[in-house]
């Protein structure tokens, strides 16, 4: 009998040669637990999705309620059922008027493909503006506007007609024309290692989309729901986009997305052809009760309220020489190390040696990522703390 290590080297499909190869049996709030009980202290929150904690209360909750009641009924758009119209209006309320029409995908890359789409039906353009290390997702259309040549080259030819801009960089703005179906951009940039726009730059942005008529995409798939310590990150810079994106964090542990727009851009899908969008899964009943959960926990347990003084009291006490910068939006944050060369070993020691699971970013392999569950307490920060700065001594000295 192979144990599920071997079964998963022999049989899944592997994305490079060194995966963590870390087996975990059970979660629950910030740890998680290996099958001979280690624990380790989840400080990335499955790369943004956890943000309620591993196991919600009222998300396993909402889930077993809606196991009892039904689970798949019919693909997308035919039937009604509650769970994906209570969240559909339940994502209303937290958002500007005007958006208030909600399409479920089961995934982040699904929903900017599905924005991507909904922006050149509504426009009757094909351009497509995104910048320079941002990430979208690993299906074509959202590798097409993902800013890596790297991850994009083996994979061409990709979407056509796609251009990229300088993130956060008043000039590239010009490159935004009438030409423009719609400019893709991620509120808080995170793969590039946490790049939080200045003062100023997202209302520029906004301003040339809608003199030119290009649809503005904010990607919150990351950011959203409640990381940055708003529930949106766009509430923090003054502005509405066109089309919203959302997945990961919304599903407090469950597969889902969904973009957002207005009913007359998303009315677009209605016609020439009808079907324009189509999808088997998207606002699967199950996912969507424990999105409903997961919004409920945000708002009635106010996780909003502490993430700012969370977020300080790691900046506080991650302080050593060999740390060059930490930046961030809320608890999404990232601690620059030199190089990739010494922040690695850093990772491996804090894993392995002090049970904290953390990670770099996709375009920055210098800086480590820190997006725990909101739920995180100030013992559990300081707990992180320590053993992160005993980490870094071990390797740096
Ligand atoms: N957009 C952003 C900003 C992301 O961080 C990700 C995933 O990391 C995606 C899109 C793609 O989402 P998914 O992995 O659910 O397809």
């Amino acid at each position: 009998m192979l144990t599920p290590r071997q079964l998963f080297l022999r049989h899944q499909a592997q994305t490079s040669d060194f995966p963590l190869l870390l087996e975990i049996e059970r979660a629950e709030g910030v740890y998680m637990y290996a099958p001979d009980g280690r624990r380790y202290l989840d400080l990335i929150a499955g790369i943004g999705v956890s943000n309620v904690g591993h196991r919600h209360r009222r998300v396993v909750q909402a889930i077993k309620d809606q196991t009892d009641k039904f689970l798949h009924l019919m693909v997308y758009g035919e039937l009604v059922s509650a769970p994906p119209a209570l969240l559909a209006e339940a994502l209303h309320q937290t958002l500007p008027q005007q958006l208030d029409t909600v399409y479920f995908t089961n995934s982040g890359a699904e929903a900017v493909e599905g924005a991507l789409k909904l922006a050149k039906r509504h426009t009757g353009r094909t351009e497509l503006v995104s910048c320079h290390r941002a990430y979208h997702g690993s299906t074509q259309g959202a590798l097409s506007v993902t800013g890596s040549e790297g991850f994009k080259r083996s994979y061409r030819p990709l979407l056509p007609d796609v251009r990229h801009i300088e993130p956060h960089y008043l000039p590239d703005l010009a490159l935004i024309t009438e030409r423009t179906a719609a400019v893709i951009i991620e509120t808080v940039a995170g793969e590039a290692g946490v790049r939080v726009p200045p003062p100023g730059y997202l209302p520029a942005l906004r301003q040339r989309c809608t003199e030119v008529g290009a649809l503005l995409i904010l990607d919150e798939i990351q950011c959203g729901f409640g990381r940055t310590g708003t529930f949106w990150a766009f509430d923090q810079f003054g502005i509405e986009p066109d089309i919203l994106l959302c997945a990961k964090g919304m599903g407090g542990g469950m597969p889902i997305g969904a973009f957002i727009s207005t009913q007359e851009i998303m009315a677009g899908f209605k016609t020439n052809p009808i079907l324009g969008h189509c999808t088997t899964f998207g606002g699967h009943p199950v996912s969507c009760a424990a999105s409903l959960a997961t919004l409920h926990a945000i708002q009635e347990e106010n996780l909003l309220a502490g993430v700012a003084d969370k977020a300080a009291r790691f900046r506080a006490q991650l302080q050593h020489p060999a740390i060059r910068e930490v930046r961030g939006c809320g608890l999404l944050m990232a601690v620059e190390f030199e190089s990739f060369d010494v922040l690695k070993p850093i990772i491996d020691r804090a894993l392995f040696h002090e049970g904290i699971l953390t990670d770099w970013f996709l375009f920055c392999d210098n800086s480590l990522r820190i997006a725990p569950p909101l739920i995180i307490t100030n013992d559990q920060i300081d707990e992180a703390c320590a053993a992160l700065l005993r980490a870094i001594e071990f390797v740096v000295g």
